[in-house]
């Protein structure tokens, strides 16, 4: 619309932004007075929005402080979420205050590769074949069309998947402190084309989806997909009866027949409560990709009862967070970050821990409601 009124879809003044917005009330018959009102520069969101009106808004609030004691997150942390769910913080900061009672949370980051997979279009199995003979014995050449691209990023490996005519490449990098997905999409393609021009195969799609981005996949459940992290807590007996009446049996039950067979036979991606809703509280809040919670609901929980201590534990296999790049670079994304420490350089591996610890406590404290059967009560209280 904006294109048809003659406007600029990339500008990015004030007053770009304000004639296009004039646009859309004029288009839409819609007053647009609370989407006028923001505080970032538009110069800042350049490189994340097309044709900007304005900014919507969503609540902000903390949970915690959590105490974590992870290879790379280690102290005590205020978590910033950004969400509409009534209860759901309060929710998370009990899960942290019962963490914390038990001496708090550990987490380790145990893989770290982003992906991107092409597809290409081969002959047929003797081509295929030697387009991945041509791959091994080359791959000192694609690293270097991977340098060409990128100074941070460097390339891991390929996985091949022949399919006929179909020959899927499985890239997977390490992407330093950025989440990766550009920078894995224009490294890939670089590959690709010296493919092409060597082997003859041809590139149809740059993603063939067995990547996978933004779809549950049981191949990032099982390979992984950004950071592969687990985090646990062990709660004594004593905390689990007086600050969540229930007992580790009764939760571990629950956890049990709900996360495990109950996800079973629905047949979902991951065994977890709502981990979802945490990653999406925090995604948001620190400018990650939001459609990446997709990765984040992959999520298996576990929880045993260690002689009546309540023993818990998320591991989560697709965890595609950065520090640097992509929503991180928005203003208020990066002072929700720097509440973490967590802006910048070095600061992704340590995000991931502080991700899967919030899942963590999410778990923890709904697990908890629903053996103690306060889930409703609490809900009703809080979100309406
Ligand atoms: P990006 O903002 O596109 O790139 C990250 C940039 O940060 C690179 O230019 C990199 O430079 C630089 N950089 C500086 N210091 C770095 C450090 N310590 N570690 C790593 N990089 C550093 O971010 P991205 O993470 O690649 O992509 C994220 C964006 O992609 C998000 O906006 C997301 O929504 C979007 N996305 C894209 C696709 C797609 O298919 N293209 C799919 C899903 C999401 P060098 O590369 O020169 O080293």
């Amino acid at each position: 619309m904006a294109e048809q009124n003659g406007l600029k879809n990339r500008g990015y003044s004030r007053s770009d932004v304000e004639e296009r917005r004039a646009a859309a009330e004029a288009f839409t018959g819609t007053r647009l007075e609370k989407i006028s009102e923001y505080t970032i520069d538009p110069e800042a969101s350049s490189k994340n929005i097309e044709n900007m009106i304005g900014t919507v808004q969503i609540p902000l609030g903390y949970a915690g402080p959590v105490r974590i004691a992870g290879g790379h997150a280690d102290g005590e942390f205020l978590i910033p979420l950004a969400t509409t769910e009534g209860a759901l913080v309060a929710s998370i900061s009990r899960g942290m205050s019962v963490i914390n009672s038990g001496g708090g949370a550990r987490a380790a980051v145990y893989a770290d590769y982003m992906t991107r997979a092409p597809v290409l279009r081969v002959n047929d199995i003797d081509h295929c074949n030697k387009v991945i003979d041509w791959i091994d014995s080359n791959m000192d050449r694609i690293e270097a069309a991977v340098a060409g691209t990128t100074s941070h990023g460097k390339l891991h490996r390929i996985d091949k998947y022949p399919n006929g005519r179909s020959l899927f490449l499985r890239c997977l990098y390490e992407t330093g402190d950025a989440m990766g997905m550009n920078m894995a999409t224009i490294a890939t393609e670089a590959i690709c084309r010296l493919i092409e021009k060597e082997t003859g195969a041809v590139m149809v799609s740059v993603s063939g989806n067995m990547c996978s981005d933004k779809k549950p996949a049981a191949i990032n459940m099982i390979q992984g997909r950004g950071k592969t992290v687990v985090a646990e807590a062990r709660i004594p007996k004593d905390v689990v009866e007086s600050r969540l009446h229930t007992t580790a049996a009764a939760i571990t039950d629950t956890n049990c027949r709900k996360n495990l067979v109950g996800s079973s036979m629905a047949g979902t991606l991951g065994a977890n409560a709502h981990a979802a809703n945490m990653v999406a509280a925090l995604y948001i809040a620190t400018g990650q990709d939001p459609a990446q919670v997709v990765g984040g609901s992959m999520t298996i929980t576990t929880c045993e009862d260690l002689d009546g201590d309540l023993y818990i534990c998320v591991r989560m296999p697709a965890v595609e967070v950065g520090t640097v790049g992509g929503g991180t670079r928005l203003p208020c994304q990066q002072e929700a970050l720097r509440m973490m420490d967590c802006l910048g350089e070095g600061k992704a591996p340590k995000l991931a821990e502080i991700v899967a610890t919030t899942v963590l406590a999410g778990e923890l404290s709904t697990l908890a409601a629903q053996a103690a059967g306060q889930l409703g009560s609490a809900h009703a209280a809080l979100g309406r």
